[in-house]
């Protein structure tokens, strides 16, 4: 299997290469085949890169916001004619099954292009300040030069989540994905050129944590978005912060799910299981720590078991496959080290915890698993582990469990099943988290303002609210009178 781009990077409307900087592979992580040889990029092409985005982001910021806008919906409607292409290459790029990448990645991709494109007519208006005679005005007006840093486990939707809202809002982008999954960005990039989008505005190049730092330290870059651990974030946003440029940080997790006696039994085990096994667990708003109300607690650990053991595993291309390998092996060896601690620690392996049978050899894959009897204090319990493993605690109250939910560094998600409405608004208030789920989890559409508090960083993605971190105000005072000097 091959998925070679013409080149490594999209600059100014074009492949370009420039084999002086390391070479990678890009490797599909079902079967451990190379299906792709690029190259990192050197300081001359990230200068390049940004240099193409500065010339062409002043003409384009000139446009009016439906005129911007029309180019996103149409880069949108490709997206969704080459569905099943860009869901294939997503696939390769990542080893998620066929099934999850034909409904959840180019299609959200398309969703932000079409939603940005789409309000941007209205979205990007400033305000009039009557001031009795004078009156002031305020402009929404982009930053200039925005960068994105993807992570792996959704390398065409971050490229979008990033790209459309800095696009229509009059910025140009330069966009690195993850050194694991270096193709789908560029593809985002040929098809928005496709639609229309001028040379420059979005440009794509490959690196790891050696490239990022040229980006984020570059003197004509404006901000900063960055997807990714807590660990990078605290750097990159040092380095930002220590330049006074802007930032969005969507960092880590370790999200608590709280599951009531009251709640719908089924349901709950659904929501946990998708918010652990989902993307082979790899999900950052993953609701890792599932707090399971004593009273039916053994219900609840007998029925996961069972449908956790029916999940199919196997070749992600497969459309009956509903669990794919990790993104790589040192992913995979992190997640088995985890795994080792929990049953070192005092954890019950309810289930998994080991590599699945009739899956490549040379393939990333693990059982999904599932530890019971999980306490606070536990590493699996207090660490972001990236992988299908679902801890299991109990509670007994109400008051108990928010305070331990709540017993985090990190705040990026948190969920509640429970058929009481009351309780269930009561507790979604007082959880520290950006997004909540009432009875269902990990939904994350594009109307909805997506991010965290705590450690898993700041500033948001998705809806009008992304406007705000891709644009300043600018205020104009207006004078209708001559100025009054005492000189
Ligand atoms: P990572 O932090 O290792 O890398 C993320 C990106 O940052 C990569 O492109 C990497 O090359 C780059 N990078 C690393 N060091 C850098 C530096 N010093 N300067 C600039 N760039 C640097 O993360 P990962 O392993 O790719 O992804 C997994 C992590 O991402 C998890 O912690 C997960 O929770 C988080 N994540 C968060 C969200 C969210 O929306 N909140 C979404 C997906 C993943």
């Amino acid at each position: 299997m091959k998925a070679q781009p013409p080149a490594s990077h999209f600059i100014d409307g074009d492949y370009v290469e420039d084999t002086a900087g390391t070479a990678f592979d890009s490797i599909y992580p079902a079967t451990g085949e190379v299906i792709a040889r690029l190259h990192a990029a050197t300081p001359a092409i990230v200068d390049r890169a940004i240099a193409a985005a500065k010339r062409a982001q002043g003409e384009w910021a000139a446009m009016s916001p439906t005129a911007r806008g029309r180019i996103l919906k149409r880069a949108a409607d490709i997206m969704r004619t080459r569905n099943r292409e860009l869901s294939e290459l997503e696939t390769l790029d990542t080893g998620k099954p066929i099934q999850e990448t034909i409904v959840a990645d180019p299609t959200s991709g398309a969703d932000a292009f079409e939603f940005f494109g789409g309000v941007a007519a209205a979205a990007l208006n400033g305000d009039y300040i009557p001031l009795g005679g004078d009156f002031a005005f305020t402009k929404r007006v982009p930053l200039g030069v925005c960068v994105g840093i993807g992570a792996w486990n959704y390398p065409q939707q971050i490229a979008c989540w990033k790209g459309a809202p800095a696009l229509i809002a009059g910025n140009a982008m330069v966009f690195k994905p993850s050194e694991n999954t270096p193709l789908g960005a560029l593809k985002i990039a040929e098809i928005l050129f496709e639609a229309g989008l001028p040379k420059g505005l979005y440009n794509v190049i490959q690196g790891d944590r050696s490239t990022g730092p040229l980006l984020v330290n570059h003197k004509d870059v404006a901000k900063v978005s960055l997807t990714g651990s807590v660990e990078t974030g605290r750097k990159v946003a040092g380095a930002a912060a220590s330049q006074l440029k802007h930032v969005t940080m969507e960092l880590g997790g370790k999200s608590p799910l709280i599951v009531f006696d009251d709640a719908d039994l089924e349901s709950a085990i659904g929501g946990a299981m998708l918010g652990n096994f989902y993307s082979t667990g790899q999900v950052c708003s993953n609701g890792t720590r599932v707090f399971v109300q004593k009273g039916i607690k053994d219900r609840f650990l007998s029925r996961l078991k069972e449908r956790t053991e029916k999940i199919i595993i196997g070749d992600p291309m497969i459309e009956e496959t509903q669990l794919g390998p990790m993104i790589s092996r040192a992913q995979l060896d992190k997640v088995f080290a985890y795994i080792e601690k929990g049953k070192a620690e005092g954890a019950t392996l309810l289930t998994g915890g080991g590599i699945p049978n009739d899956v490549s050899a040379e393939g990333t894959y693990i059982q999904p698993t599932v530890f019971a009897d999980v306490t606070d204090e536990m590493t699996i319990a207090r660490e972001e582990i990236f992988g299908p493993v679902m801890c299991v605690l109990d509670f007994d109250h109400e008051d108990e469990v928010i305070e331990r939910a709540n017993g985090t560094e990190f705040g990026l998600s948190a969920g509640v099943f429970t058929s009481d409405l009351t309780r269930a608004h009561r507790v979604a208030d007082r959880l520290e988290a950006g997004t909540l789920w009432i009875n269902t989890y990990n939904l994350a559409p594009v109307e909805v303002p997506f991010g965290g508090s705590k450690q898993s960083g700041f500033g948001r993605e998705n809806s009008l609210a992304a406007l705000n971190h891709y644009t300043e105000l600018k205020s104009v005072y207006v004078a209708m009178s001559p100025v009054q000097s005492p000189y």
